[in-house]
């Protein structure tokens, strides 16, 4: 047997192998010492193995665990009944359970998509690939090798995805892009030989899998880079799930064109969906708009909030259907009860497609197209324009079908079905004639059965004799001691047990071989009309998807105009203009969190033709950073299709979003403070356009004084002169606000200071701020007089030698003619902003960057 073992265990390396020993999953070897530690399960061994097992019925709740650890398990069980073939039992790996690939609703988080992706190096690009097979999302990608580290980023932050195949050579020859993969440490990384990723494989598993000749009806070209990635996904699964995948039927190509670009740390930074303290889904902003009822509402509402829109249309479309029942407030609520009841019909589907679904998913299945047929009811004379265009499936004529389809499952399924097929208890009374037939002649066999154990007490004059039932002897008659004596003599002992002697006899023989034949045929019978029930189903699988993406969109939509209705936000103008302009806008998440009407409201001007650049000064605590993100916030929401936190909000679409935060948050990474910060404001310079909105919180904290001064001076005047985007940039630098430039305001948040003490006003207002509050901030936290009054003295020495110097340098500056946005750049400054501008922080080394900074450092 521990060879049987070890063969198949030589398939399965990376696995830690389940090995069926009768009731028992047991684990040899490696696994056991490894899985032991993990589940804490106690070691034995056996012929000097470790060893360790699981029983079998209980095994789920270990495997979800594993699944949580980034653990793959390969399933072996048995399979040729024991003790009927010779020697050994056959044993076989049936099933792959990983992270990434399972559909399998106890290891899945209900509110989150489930995505593995793969990662491969085309002829032009990288091929980019990602699916969810609980659900049959698939998409696909290519960008160019330059920048793609932070690109990986950026999807893998979004995706949140469990796994990954990744081309071997890839990670050795981009450091850069491994260090990005390798970095997320709940990520479970397969390394794939390139031989595995193979175009012309690629495409043609595709083509099988969608049954098409090309795939070209999906928008690619045969040799599209986007396709071996996707290819080497079904492979994989071709490798793990090992069943057909019904439910993918399309691949859709994506570009980052359509979608509002947020690198990983601006989406980290905005706490779209998780926070930034322990990554909780409290206090982001998913929170604040989820009013969904569905899980799959809810995952399509993260999706959605992690892929704001760049299309107007589309997204004035979601406004509509927001709008709609934004304003028809009783639709609303009888659309949210309804909801409520819906289950999860998107990841019915794919159970269903891959022969999964037991008895209480298709009551399940039921349930929900009761739920679909409702709604359609209450929506029906709404002219709703849904984003999902298998929608159209449903128009034509096949509402009946799903409703066929609905009542065959009402009088098929019994109210409480079983989840295994074995047992029977799956169809309802009525449905089939001869399941019927067959039920009688069983619960009348139990009726005999008590009729002639009776008989036999009468005729025996045993009073305690009993008929009982064991799996090994079957029905028997036990006889306690003090009888024994009366025992007749057609009765034929069986079994002795402590309390007495067990017999059976012809007739009770006969009896359960027709109540065993009956029971028998029953579960088989059940069992296929099950599989006649669900194969039905299964034919409907396009129908049935289009209706949960239907459900999906409506629950998103009403989640919206719920949120917009409890929350007091207003439907925003989305326009091609180059412009944001927020009259009283709120930051939601933090609006939500404080006593109603406490928020202070703001408003936000930035014009790409006009002043395009806010600087925000202001002490700490004066709400800079709240009205830094609150501006993010209302232009994702808006183009995400949402109602916004503000009295009016006109937003001119943007095609990128920045949010960089005076960096400490990242040490994890390892890397130093400033060198994040610098990298990332690098990737700014490089990647932002005139259409993008940069929110700059604190940048160049990271450093001294002076040279940090310096970057965010010179950074400023690069956003200003040569991106020219829509930017707000808040500073404790006031030295800052001496850059003149047309496009530049100086704005501040309001503090005053009232009997020694200061009050933030929260209320943002023209014009710099004055003085650094930092000394007041220091004595209401407790800092002792003497300690103050020796800093004050401190201060005004140090103010005074900074004035002169920052006079003389803005003089300077001032007088030098020509360029005039060179002009205020130091030449130095200007030298490294060159540097920063022609380097390419992807293809650095750690060492490499730190050096260039000692460059810079000496320059200044
Ligand atoms: P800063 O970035 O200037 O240090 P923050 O934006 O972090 O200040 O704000 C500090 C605190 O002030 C926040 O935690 C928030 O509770 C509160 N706050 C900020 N802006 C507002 C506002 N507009 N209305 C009410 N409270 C606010």
């Amino acid at each position: 047997m521990l060879e049987q073992y070890r063969r198949i265990k030589r398939d399965h390396q990376g696995e830690v192998l389940f090995f069926r020993l009768g009731d028992f999953y047991e684990m040899f070897a490696e696994d056991a010492v490894e899985i032991s530690a993990l589940l804490n399960l106690t070691l034995t061994s056996r012929n000097g193995q470790p060893m360790c097992g699981i029983p079998y019925h209980a095994a789920r709740s270990y495997i979800a665990r594993l699944l949580k650890y980034g653990k793959k398990i390969a399933v072996c069980e048995q399979v040729s009944e024991p003790g009927k073939g010779k020697g050994i039992v056959d044993r076989k790996v049936v099933e792959v359970i990983t992270p990434g690939t399972t559909v399998d609703e106890d290891y899945l988080d209900k509110g989150n998509p489930n995505y593995l992706c793969a990662l491969a190096s085309g002829a032009k690009g990288l091929s980019f690939a990602y699916i969810d097979l609980s659900t049959g999302e698939f998409r696909a990608t290519s960008f160019p090798f330059d920048g793609a580290a932070e690109r990986i980023r950026q999807e893998l932050e979004r995706l949140q995805a469990k796994e990954m195949l990744v081309q071997e050579s890839l990670l050795e020859e981009y450091p850069a892009v491994a260090a990005a993969v390798s970095e997320r440490p709940s990520l479970v990384i397969n390394r794939w030989a390139d031989w595995l990723f193979d175009p012309q494989r690629s495409r043609e598993g595709l083509e099988k899998q969608f049954g098409t000749a090309s795939l070209k009806g999906f928008g690619f070209e045969d040799h599209d880079t986007e396709i071996l990635a996707a290819g080497a996904l079904l492979d994989y699964l071709d490798g793990t799930a090992r069943s057909l995948l019904p439910h993918v039927r399309t691949l859709i190509r994506y570009g980052e064109e359509e979608f509002v670009g947020i690198d990983e740390s601006s989406q980290r930074n905005l706490e779209l969906i998780r926070n930034l303290r322990d990554g909780d889904v409290r206090f982001s902003l998913l929170e604040t708009m989820d009013e969904t009822k569905t899980a799959m509402g809810r995952r399509l509402l993260k999706q959605r909030l992690l892929h704001p829109l760049r299309d107007l249309a589309l997204i004035a479309r979601r406004l509509d259907m927001v709008e709609t029942f934004y304003r028809d407030q009783g639709r609303l609520s009888a659309l949210r009860d309804l909801l409520a009841k819906t289950p999860d019909l998107q990841r019915l589907c794919s159970r269903l497609a891959m022969d999964k679904a037991h008895g209480k998913d298709m009551v399940a299945v039921k349930n929900s197209l009761l739920s679909f047929e409702a709604v359609e009811t209450l929506t029906g004379d709404l002219s709703l324009a849904f984003e999902n265009t298998a929608g159209s499936l449903l128009d034509a004529g096949a509402s009946g079908k799903l409703s066929s389809i609905r009542d065959l499952l009402e009088k098929g399924l019994c109210d409480d079905p079983s989840i295994l097929l074995s047992e029977g208890n799956l169809i309802r009374d009525g449905y089939n004639r001869t399941l019927d037939d067959l039920k009688t002649l069983r619960d009348n066999g139990r009726g005999l059965l008590e009729q002639y154990l009776e008989e036999e007490r009468a005729a025996t004059g045993i009073s305690t004799l009993k008929i009982r039932y064991n799996r090994l002897i079957g029905y028997f008659f036990e006889v306690t001691k003090m009888h024994l004596s009366k025992v007749p003599s057609h009765f034929i002992r069986r079994q002795g047990v402590a309390g007495g002697e067990r017999y059976t006899t012809d007739r009770l023989a006969s009896l359960e071989s027709e109540i065993n034949g009956a029971s028998d045929k029953i579960v088989e019978l059940e069992k296929n009309l099950f599989l006649e029930l669900r194969e039905a189903a299964k034919a409907l699988i396009p129908e049935l998807t289009a209706a949960a993406a239907r459900l999906s969109e409506l629950d998103v939509a009403q989640s919206l105009a719920r949120a917009a209705t409890v929350r007091l936000w207003v439907r925003p103008g989305v326009d091609g203009e180059n412009r944001t302009a927020i009259t009283e806008g709120r930051h939601p998440v933090v609006e939500a969190h404080l006593p109603r009407g406490e928020f202070i409201p703001n408003d936000v001007l930035l014009d790409g033709g006009g002043i395009s650049f806010a600087l925000i000064t202001g002490p700490n605590m004066a709400g800079k950073s709240t009205y830094l993100r609150q501006a993010a916030l209302i232009t994702i929401m808006a183009q995400c299709g949402s109602f916004v936190p503000a009295k009016e909000a006109h937003i001119g679409l943007t095609d990128r979003i920045y949010c960089r935060v005076g960096a400490s948050d990242n040490l994890a990474r390892g890397e130093s403070t400033f060198l994040v910060e610098m990298n990332e404001t690098a990737h700014i310079l490089h990647t932002a356009t005139s259409r993008s909105l940069v929110i700059m919180d604190e940048v160049g904290r990271g450093t001294g004084t002076s040279d940090g001064l310096s970057i965010a001076w010179a950074v400023s005047e690069e956003l200003l002169e040569t991106i020219g985007c829509r930017t707000l940039f808040a500073t404790h630098y006031h030295e800052l606000s001496l850059i003149s430039h047309p496009r530049m305001a100086n704005r501040s948040m309001e503090v005053l200071e009232r009997n020694g003490e200061i009050v933030f006003l929260r209320r943002l207002i023209e014009g710099a701020a004055a003085e650094s509050y930092g000394l007041h901030v220091a004595s209401l936290a407790g800092i002792p007089d003497p300690v103050l009054r020796r800093a004050q003295r401190i201060m005004d020495r140090l103010r005074e030698k900074e004035q002169s110097l920052h006079e003389e340098l803005f003089l300077q500056e001032k007088t030098a003619p020509q360029n005039p946005s060179a002009a205020v750049v130091p030449e130095e400054l200007e030298r490294i902003l060159e540097d920063i501008r022609s380097l390419n922080p992807d293809r650095m080394t750690p060492l490499e960057a730190l050096n260039r900074i000692h460059t810079w450092k000496s320059l200044v």
